[in-house]
Parts: structure tokens; sequence; C-alpha cells
């Protein structure tokens, strides 16, 4: 529900809770429930002082203990579930018709019990849409009417009594409306300010995080091209302990490659400005490039890595995008599968769609894994990919940019068994 800032005072009135929010009708409840005792309470006080007349005390006693029945029942009994605006129309219809009798039985319109009336139009005030509330105020201003009638004494002063009573429920009413109301404007403006709060603090991380992963590339890019040097170049100077920890360095650094660039990716998808340049696709040769690539990891593991499928696919896609998601695929295939396994990719024809499909028979994901697999720096904790570095944003990431090029992205897995990941594109010229 948006509510204007400056709306008018008649609006105001008339808008006030109509928001929907599950929880309120719970909490009006519990509002409910300790108005009538508050008034049951106020009214025994009543009824102990001296008026000077008798009172009928043994009736007051017997309906605040009815009422106290009732509301013990309506709320402490009935399912906890059934709750909700009609449920409140149903309790303020029965309460006043109580209360009705109550009044007529003590004194009528010269009753002190009219005090429950008002107590219980604050709460209505509060708790009713608009129109519930017209129907409870008309409902309850019949019977304070129809007690004129029955009040022994002067019609004329019994009926300009109740004018009184209706007029005092009509203002209870409109005041209870208007704090809550304003309540309500109050609430939703702090609302604005907090979200808005939100959305520029967020902003600001977004940025940091492009600003900082952008500046630390340039100099991995120089460690990068440095070991590449050594490698080519001073590598049969090296002892081969050196040589191992050139190795390790180079693999380190690739890790930090990975993390840096999927920190960039990740600020331009929660910025949207993530650039993806479309064109026609081949997708064998983009498979068999990928693969060649990871092979030396794969070899690594003595992980058997194949391309099947002879069909000649072509899709619309980013072409360095479509890489760097068999990059995360394959990868990921090959990381969470122990050592001899085997990976299989393989493109196929789905309809208006191409189909690439990564399979492994490695750990495989547990179901309730499954559930959280696509959310951002979610990692799976098990004895098996403890052991494994990551930083959980390879498949957030994957997902969004399958779907930014018009695909989807889905998997099936069996813990223990293996895991197939299957995304879609739009194939060219199907
Ligand atoms: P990372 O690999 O960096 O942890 P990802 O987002 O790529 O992050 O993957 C999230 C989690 O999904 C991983 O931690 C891993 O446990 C699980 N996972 C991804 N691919 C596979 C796979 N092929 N087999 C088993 N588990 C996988």
């Amino acid at each position: 529900m948006s509510v204007p800032k400056n709306k008018s005072l008649l609006s105001s009135f008339l808008l006030t809770n109509e928001v929907e929010n599950p929880n309120k009708y719970k909490h009006f409840d519990r509002i409910a429930e300790v108005t009538i005792w508050v008034a049951i309470f106020l009214v025994l006080l009543v009824s102990l002082i001296p008026f000077g007349e008798t009172l009928r005390n043994s009736t007051t006693y017997l309906s605040s203990i009815s009422i106290g029945v009732f509301a013990l029942v309506w709320f402490r009994l009935l399912p906890k579930k059934i709750s909700g605006r009609t449920k409140n129309l149903l309790f303020t219809t029965i309460l006043s018709t109580i209360l009705g009798v109550v009044v007529f039985f003590t004194n009528g319109i010269q009753s002190y019990a009219l005090l429950f009336f008002y107590i219980d139009t604050v709460r209505i005030s509060m708790s009713m849409p608009f129109k519930h509330l017209l129907i409870s105020l008309s409902f309850i201003i019949a019977i304070i009417c129809s007690q004129s009638f029955f009040t022994e004494g002067s019609l004329t002063t019994n009926l300009s009594l109740s004018l009184i009573h209706i007029w005092g429920i009509l203002l209870t009413a409109f005041v209870g409306r208007l704090n809550v109301s304003e309540a309500v404007i109050a609430q939703t403006h702090q609302n604005e300010v907090r979200l808005q709060q939100e959305k520029s603090l967020s902003k600001l991380k977004d940025e940091f995080v492009y600003i900082i992963s952008h500046e630390l590339k340039q100099p991995m890019q120089s460690i990068e091209e440095a070991i590449k040097k050594i490698t080519s170049e001073f590598s049969n100077t090296l002892s081969s302990d050196g040589r191992d920890l050139l190795r390790l360095t180079g693999v380190n650094n690739g890790r930090l490659n990975k993390l840096l660039n999927d920190l960039q990716d990740l600020s331009r998808i929660e910025k949207g400005s993530l650039p993806i340049q479309l064109g026609d696709v081949s997708l064998r040769p983009v498979i068999a490039e990928v693969i060649a690539t990871s092979q030396i990891d794969a070899g690594e593991k003595r992980i058997s890595l194949i391309q099947r499928g002879v069909e000649e696919v072509a899709a619309t896609a980013d072409v360095d995008r479509l890489k760097e998601i068999l990059i995360n695929l394959v990868g990921n295939a090959i990381k969470y599968t122990s050592e001899g396994g085997k990976v299989i990719v393989e493109a196929s024809k789905e309809g208006k769609f191409a189909k690439v499909t990564v399979s492994d028979n490695g750990f495989g994901i547990s179901e309730e894994d499954q559930k959280h697999l696509f959310e951002k720096f979610y990692r799976v904790e098990s004895e098996k990919t403890k052991k494994v570095k990551g930083s959980g944003l390879g498949l957030f990431i994957t997902k969004q940019l399958v779907e930014k090029m018009g695909g989807q992205l889905a998997f099936k897995s069996k813990l223990g068994q293996g895991t197939t990941f299957y995304f879609t594109l739009p194939r060219y010229r199907w």
C-alpha cells in the first residue's frame, strides 16, 4: 500500500487500515482481547461507585463473566488460523449484541455499561477497513438508539441521551481513526527513508567492490606476466622446488584473477550494467576451446574430460560470456568430482533453443543444498567440499549470464552419484 505523504484528512480517514499484512490481524486480535479485559475491569470498578440508587450489580457481574467467557473461547480456544477482517467484523457484531443485552438489563440508555461501547469503538476504528467500520458503527448506533425506547422515563430525555452517546461514539471513532492514520503515514515515511538509505548504501558497496577489484587486477596481471616469463625463459635455471613454487604461485594467481573477475561481474550485475554483445556462435569450437584450457586441471585429478555430440549447433550469444559460463560449469564439475572421474560436455538442439549439458559423476548435491545453489556466496559445506577452494559466486553469476542471453540454467543431482548442469540459449537460424 502506498499512503501519499500529504493526503487530506478525509482520505486518511477512508484509507487507513486498508493495508493487507498477514500479521496485522493477529496483532489486532491481541488488541481486542486486551481491550475486553480492560473494559470488564473498568465496568466492574464503576459498578462499585455508590450512585445513591440500587444498581443491578448482579446483572453486571453476570454480564462481565459471560463476556469474559466469550473472550476466552474466541481468542484462546478458536483455532489460531481463523483470523482476518471478516473474523474481526463477526467478533464486533457478537460483542455489540452482548453489550446491547447488558445495557438493556442495567438501566438501558442510562447504563454505565455503555462505557464498553466507547472502549470498543477505539479498537474498531483502529483495526477495520472503512466499509467494515461503517457497518459496525451503524450497528452500535442502532443498539444505542433502540435503548431509548426500552428505558424507563421520558422518551425525549432518553432520545437526547442516546444522541449524546452517538455523538461521543462518532467522535471517539474519528479520533481513533486519525491517530492510527498518522501512525501509518509516519511508518510509511520511515520505511521509504530506510529503503532509500539501504539503496544508496548498496550502491556505494557495489562501486567500492568494483573499484577495488579493478585496481587489484593491474598488479595481478603484472604478476601473471612475470610468472609466464620466468616459466618460459628461466625455468631451466630453477631447482625442482623453485619450479613447484612457481607453479603454485601461478595457480593461486589464477584463483585471484577468477575471484576479481567474479567480483567485477557481480557488481555489474547488481548495478544492471553488465555488457552483453550478442552474435552468432557455433558451440562446438567454443566447447572445444574451454575443454582444452580445462584439460590441465582435469589431468591433475586424472579426470577424463570429454566433448560429445557431433551436431552442428549455433546459438545467439556473447561468445566471451558463453566461455565464462562453460569455464564455471566445467571448472565446478572438475572441482567437485573425485580423482579418476568423468566429465562430459555436450551441445544439442532442443526446439528453438540450443542446449548445453555438463555432467559429472562426482560428489553430487544433497536436496537441502540444491534449494540454495544459485544464491550469492552459497557454498556446500561437507567433508568432501571443504577442501575445495571457491567463493560461492560462480553459479550465481552463471545463472545471471545465461538469463541475460535469453536462456535458462538448471541442474539435476544425486548425492554420491553426480550432477548434470544444463543451460539453453536461443538457437541461431532455427
Ligand atoms: P564455488 O565453486 O566457488 O564454491 P559456485 O557458485 O560455483 O561456487 O558453486 C556453489 C556450490 O555448489 C559449490 O560450493 C559446490 O559445493 C556446489 N557445486 C557446484 N557445482 C557442482 C558440481 N558439479 N557437483 C557438485 N557440487 C557442485
